[in-house]
């Protein structure tokens, strides 16, 4: 079992090696020729026969259609609750659209269901479904060895933004359910979506709990952090955009001017971005500059 750890832009990809190789998640389309690299030398003359996907933000699956077309045999599965809409590449009914990111289009065969089990390689994992991150994720468990593969549900400090509770108030509940799902696993190694794999697992559920508990008393601050993410993802895929350029793009973002509606003060749209950016730049995330606004 390999971990391709490849930063925040990039989902993690883990390869399970041997007689029928599987890939799970591909990162973000920008680094495709690079993961098509690693896969190649991991798996010498071997060729992937399958590939799943924990959930399909565009960091986890935007690799897809490059490992489609290098290998047209590989049968692609995904989560059910997406699968038709998938199938028919309804960009509405994908998360693609709203969070305002790209993903090459790619073809599925086959849907994964929570409570259901799938041979990976001579091992019979899990599958569970992770609410909270995103409704429609699911995580993968290995009993026998107690792995887990957790996207991100749970990473080593923290986990995803609750996308869950941008929508509902129950995306928190949804959460914590997750995190009991998880602790009642008892896994001995955790492959997150992002970062290094890790073993010490109780610690990292503790402290994934009470930045829950945090959010949840301040689900403005989250919905914020929602937003920053989001910001930051997009400069990240560009590097550098012109402030009108990243204007227009904010423009067409669903989940961005949901989050401002919510601000009490009831600022326009773009000072509430010039400040979403300013507190960016605090953060060093992002460079604010006579150009535009550039990564960090
Ligand atoms: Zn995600």
């Amino acid at each position: 079992m390999v971990v391709l750890e490849r930063g925040w832009l990039s989902s993690n990809t883990i390869v399970l090696l041997g007689a029928d190789p599987v890939v799970i998640d591909t990162g973000h389309h920008r680094h495709a020729e690079q993961l098509l690299a690693l896969l190649e030398h991991w798996l010498g003359e071997q060729h992937p026969q399958r590939l799943l996907n924990t959930h399909l933000h565009s960091d986890h699956c935007g690799g897809n259609a490059r490992l489609q077309a290098r290998w047209p045999q590989l049968l692609t599965l995904i989560p059910h609750c997406v699968f038709e809409a998938t199938k028919e590449w309804s960009p509405s009914r994908l998360p693609f659209e709203s969070t305002g990111q790209n993903c090459p289009r790619f073809a599925v065969h086959a849907a994964l269901r929570g409570g259901q089990e799938i041979i990976l390689n001579g091992r019979t994992w899990e599958i569970h479904e992770c609410p909270g991150h995103d409704a429609d994720g699911v995580l993968f468990f290995e009993p026998r060895e107690r792995i887990l593969i957790s996207a991100d549900a749970l990473w080593e400090n923290g986990f995803g933004v609750l996308f869950d509770a941008l929508e509902s108030e129950f995306g928190f509940d949804a959460q914590e359910q997750t995190l009991d799902l998880i602790e009642s696993l008892q896994a001995r190694w955790v492959l997150p979506g992002h970062g290094r794999a890790f073993q010490e697992v109780k610690p990292s559920i503790a402290r994934a709990r009470s930045r829950l508990a945090h959010w949840r008393q301040h689900p403005l601050s989250h919905a914020e952090h929602a937003a920053h993410v989001l910001i930051k993802f997009h400069v990240m895929v560009h590097q550098n955009l012109a402030l009108q350029e990243f204007m227009s793009w904010a423009d067409q973002v669903s989940l961005l001017k949901r989050i401002h509606a919510q601000d009490p003060r009831g600022i326009e749209f773009e000072a509430w971005l010039l400040e979403r950016l300013d507190v960016l730049c605090a953060k060093k995330a992002v460079q604010l500059t006579p150009q535009g606004v550039l990564d960090a």
